[in-house]
């Protein structure tokens, strides 16, 4: 009678509850559950164990490149953000509203971290993220209009509650191409969040982008409904040697760039 049932629950493609089936009976037996107990924990457990799967499956989507957790983030150093405000943003209300996200700041100070851990936070939440370095972004922008397949490919972009461009900044984009991205961000305005992270304040995008109006344009639609956040401070990386660092400051001109400069100002 048992393997029937779990013949027929297969079938139905209810796995989980076959699987489950003659434990849950046993426990069910034993603690004298109604059967209507025993049938609403064999549910629970399909839900559940359902649940677990698409956020496996959406974690391999998001193709974030790094293990960066929250909890790994020490705001004792980084203090240009706190952790209640962090905090905050874990009711994801912001992702609901389309919000997006700035991260500015210069080399190492955890914007990537930030970024990282948010997703994966948003991801077990069950909200659907992309991870892209701009890096990539724009050479997967560039291939799919050669290969005229841009249309599909946003589309499907554009499912993701949140999309991430790590790295704005770097390396030059092709100004030939600044439109594409323009038309990208445009599509994204109101309608998904955008996380960004650049070691360019806003008056340097249009160098960046080589138009200076497309850039405004880009960060108007950005901007908009957004939360920046400017991180400023001495790199993570070089934390341990900031020591030797600084000590060497004194016998130099100064020019290897060991802190941040004010957020006014450039960051290169
Ligand atoms: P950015 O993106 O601003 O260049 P990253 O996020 O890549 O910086 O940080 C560089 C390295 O330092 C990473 O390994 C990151 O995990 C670590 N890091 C940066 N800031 C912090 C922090 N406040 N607490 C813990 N680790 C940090
Ligand atoms: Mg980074």
């Amino acid at each position: 009678m048992i393997s029937q049932l779990q013949q027929g629950l297969r079938s139905l493609k209810c796995y989980h509850m076959a699987n489950a089936l003659e434990e849950v009976i046993q426990t069910s037996k034993e603690n004298d559950l109604s059967y209507l107990d025993c049938l609403n924990s064999l549910v629970e457990v399909e839900l559940h164990n359902r649940r677990l799967n698409r956020i496996r499956i959406q974690f391999r989507r998001a193709g974030l490149p790094l293990e960066k957790l929250l909890e790994g983030f020490d705001f004792k150093f980084q203090t240009s953000i706190s952790k209640r405000q962090v905090n905050g943003w874990l009711d994801f209300s912001w992702l609901d509203n389309r919000e997006n996200k700035l991260f500015l700041g210069p080399s190492g100070v955890g914007k990537t971290h930030l970024a990282i851990g948010l997703s994966r936070e948003a991801l077990q939440k069950g909200y659907k993220v992309r991870y892209f370095s701009m890096c990539d972004f724009v050479e997967e922008m560039i291939l799919k209009e050669a290969s005229s397949s841009s249309r599909e490919w946003l589309k499907e972009l554009l499912r993701n509650d949140l999309i991430v461009l790590d790295e704005i900044g770097y390396l030059p984009i092709d100004p030939r191409y600044t439109h594409l991205f323009f038309q990208f961000i445009n599509e994204c305005y109101e309608y998904r969040s955008v996380l960004i992270t650049s070691n360019k304040m806003p008056a340097q995008w249009g160098s960046y982008f080589g138009d200076e109006s497309v850039a405004m344009a880009i960060l108007d639609r950005l901007m908009h409904h957004s939360e920046i956040v400017i991180m400023n401070g001495d790199s993570y990386r070089l934390k341990d040697k900031l020591d030797t660092l600084k000590a060497s400051e004194k016998f130099s001109d100064g020019a290897f760039p060991l802190r941040s400069k004010a957020p006014s100002e450039n960051f290169n």
